[in-house]
């Protein structure tokens, strides 16, 4: 009996060291996937939705300049009031400005899609008048999904407007309090299989432990060998599926 026991509890171990060894392998196997030669080179866009907030961006700009890594900054309308000389810093040190809507609020804009066009455009202008600057990127609160159709995308479209998803969340925005490492490791978790890496992150007042994980986060991409680049009008949109 007791050599039985033994015996069970031996395979028990052989048993997760295996497990162990295939998970580590199985990772390997992943990066190494996603390391490729410099002509494969994966681009990473490093994306932050909801400012400007007064101390936040500010910080996470600073991150940025130290590391000379251009990112993109999907804005809020009405959080430009009174923070426009955070949006001009933006624009000044080369960062991408998208469009987030002027109210952030998912009741109003997805009442319907001519009042979620009128809030891209009025936050369009608001940024031109500031800045000088014509953004036509935009990203939807909450992500595409289940707003986006054939028909919106057509009226997007007519507006010049175009649409950028994610595939890593660091979920931080539904999550602010997670601690810099749990930031960090989500960072590495994407979804599908993209050809490119768009990283969604906040730039809400609480987003402190961002702050905290992005030297960590752009560190991992350059190890990578990853080219970090700032979205525009001229980057290959990027929206999840939707029916037709
Ligand atoms: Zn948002």
């Amino acid at each position: 009996m007791r050599n039985k026991k033994f015996k069970l509890c031996s395979l028990l171990i052989i048993g997760i060291f295996a497990f162990n060894f295939y998970i580590y392998n199985y990772h390997i196997k992943d990066s190494e996937n996603v390391i490729s030669p410099d002509e494969n080179r994966k681009v990473v866009y490093l994306t932050f939705d909801d400012g400007p907030t007064h101390v936040i961006t500010n910080q996470l700009l600073d991150v940025l300049k130290e590391y000379n890594v251009k990112a993109t900054f999907f804005v809020v309308g009405k959080e430009i009031e009174d923070k426009e000389d955070i949006l001009l810093r933006i624009y000044k040190e080369g960062h991408g400005i998208g469009l987030h809507t002027y109210s952030h609020n998912y009741k109003k804009v997805y009442s319907n899609e001519e009042i979620f066009v009128d809030e891209m455009l009025s936050t369009q202008k608001y940024i031109k008048d500031i800045t000088g600057f014509h953004s036509n990127i935009i990203r939807f609160p909450g992500g595409s999904v289940p707003h986006l159709n054939t028909n919106f995308l057509n009226k997007l479209h007519d507006n010049n407007l175009l649409v950028y998803d994610w595939n890593i969340d660091l979920k931080d925005g539904m999550y602010p309090n997670l601690t810099s490492e749990q930031l960090v490791s989500n960072s590495k978790k994407y979804r599908g299989n993209p050809d490119r890496f768009i990283i969604l992150m906040h730039c809400n007042f609480n987003n402190k432990n961002t702050v905290k994980a992005l030297p960590k986060i752009i560190e991992y991409y350059k190890e990578l060998g990853c080219d970090f680049r700032a979205i525009n009008g001229n980057t290959k949109e990027y929206y999840y599926k939707f029916r037709k």
